[in-house]
């Protein structure tokens, strides 16, 4: 059997981080690089905002939230697209918890609309979906399980998530779709903490679809104080 070898990724210069500012200004508390389908974490404190870089443009970063002082609340997508009664994630947009309590709010959106139903890829879905040959790819799914490792986090925290930067259209018959992303280099979203969170965001390893533009880049993390 003739199996295909994904082309290899192309990663954003570096010079590409330097023109990218906070969303909101403030002291600067955290400045990281998530590398190229790596994974990240950390608690954001009440009150300070994270902004999420889409360095080299259509990169998805999923992410999964939880309260840091009980991980067993967590983002709840159901509780926060009834609420808001809307399907996509924009600038205003609440982000709930199973118990129906704000934890983060976005404050600030360069992309017309932040997808929260795509789901995450993992290496199981990817051999389903797209053959036997891609089962050695990690997914989003292994990484949210080998960062949240780090904070006691096991398979069944991880819960349905929000995908920053990747586009998943809901057409007018109710279809999802993954396509082509509406992003672009530099652009940005932030978040406000509502409480104390931790934030983990895998940023998204996938290859086999258009989610990442088959061009996985980094993105870049900041969190600011007032
Ligand atoms: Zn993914």
């Amino acid at each position: 059997m003739i199996t295909t070898v994904p082309p290899r990724p192309v990663y954003a210069p570096e010079s590409v981080l330097d023109w990218s500012e906070p969303v909101v200004p403030g002291e600067l508390v955290l400045d990281e690089t998530i590398g190229a389908r790596e994974s990240w974490a950390a608690v954001v404190a009440s009150g300070d905002v994270l902004t999420l870089v889409d360095v080299g443009g259509n990169q998805s970063g999923d992410c999964l939230i939880f309260s840091a002082d009980d991980t067993s609340e967590r983002y709840s997508v159901p509780d926060t697209l009834a609420w808001q009664g809307n399907a996509y994630v924009v600038e205003g947009t609440v982000l709930r918890s199973n118990r129906g309590e704000p934890l983060m709010t976005v404050v600030g959106n360069e992309v017309d609309r932040q997808d929260t139903i795509g789901g995450a890829c993992g290496k199981e879905s990817n051999s389903l979906r797209y053959g036997h040959h891609t089962v050695y790819q990690h997914g989003c799914r292994e990484n949210f399980l080998y960062e949240g490792a780090k904070h006691g986090l096991t398979a069944r925290d991880l819960v349905s998530n929000l995908n920053w930067f990747m586009n998943v259209p809901v057409e007018q018959d109710g279809a999802l779709g993954i396509v082509d992303g509406i992003s672009a280099p530099g652009r940005r979203v932030a978040v406000r903490a509502e409480k104390d969170v931790l934030v983990v965001i895998s940023n998204c390893p996938q290859m086999n679809n258009p989610c990442n533009d088959f061009n996985c880049t980094p993105l870049r993390v900041m969190v600011t104080r007032a």
